[in-house]
């Protein structure tokens, strides 16, 4: 099974896709979870993506494609992964075309006003990427890790000012997307990937629901 989800940022992706892959017994493979560690370990990676991260803005196709090229190629993707993040650019998908059969591309679709109000309250784990949130989801024991018992933070991007400046940029770079995997489109193709909208409101468990039901097709060779 390989599986693209598509969505704005704080659409919910992270979430659904450690459910996913955990479900599909695939890698997820969250590229801002890859560029946030490059940062913390500073590589030169990190190092030429800091500022770009936090200014809420996208880093060049070319350093995305050679990243997930690399990513995809590893033994633990060869059963199946779950991209969460990637493609970002019509570019990107394009790339992704040259290099792999996607099964699926789930678009989860959440309302502008209600992304801000979620980002604004996430907490991240960052070591693990499991993500939080203060009223709807919020850990066991104030600000700690449920599993590690470590601090949660909140993430540099998901201020309100930067949150706004990545939607926009979701706006004008990534919303393309939706448009070019509706085009896209076939169920009944095995190597074309199937595009599913879902409504992203509603509790997490909702949303999982909506997702699972919709996942009918073989897993491709
Ligand atoms: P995310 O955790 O998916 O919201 O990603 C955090 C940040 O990483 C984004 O705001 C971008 O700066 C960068 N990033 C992650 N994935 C990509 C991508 N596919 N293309 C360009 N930039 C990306």
């Amino acid at each position: 099974m390989r599986i693209i989800l598509l969505g704005c940022p704080g659409a919910g992706k992270g979430t659904q896709a450690k459910f996913l892959a955990e479900k599909f017994h695939i890698s997820q493979i969250s590229t801002g979870d890859m560029l946030r560690q490059a940062i913390r370990e500073g590589t030169p990676l990190g190092k030429k993506v800091k500022d770009i991260l936090d200014a809420g803005q996208l880093v060049p196709d070319d350093v995305m494609i050679k990243l997930i090229e690399e990513r995809i190629r590893q033994s633990d993707a060869a059963n199946g992964f779950l991209l969460d993040g990637f493609p970002r650019t019509i570019p990107q998908a394009q790339a992704l075309e040259q290099l792999t059969p996607i099964d699926y591309v789930i678009d989860i679709d959440v309302p502008e006003e209600e992304i801000v109000k979620r980002l604004s309250g996430r907490r991240t784990h960052p070591a693990s990427g499991r993500t939080y949130h203060i009223l709807y989801q919020p850990p066991r024991v104030a600000d700690r890790d449920d599993v590690t018992g470590e601090p949660l933070i909140q993430r540099p991007d998901d201020s309100e000012e930067t949150v706004r400046q990545r939607l926009q940029v979701y706006q004008t770079q990534t919303r393309p997307l939706r448009q070019y995997y509706q085009d896209h489109n076939n169920a009944a193709a095995r190597h074309i990937p199937e595009y599913v909208f879902i409504d992203g409101t509603g509790s997490v468990n909702d949303i999982r629901h909506k997702i699972l039901s919709q996942l009918h097709k073989e897993i491709s060779i």
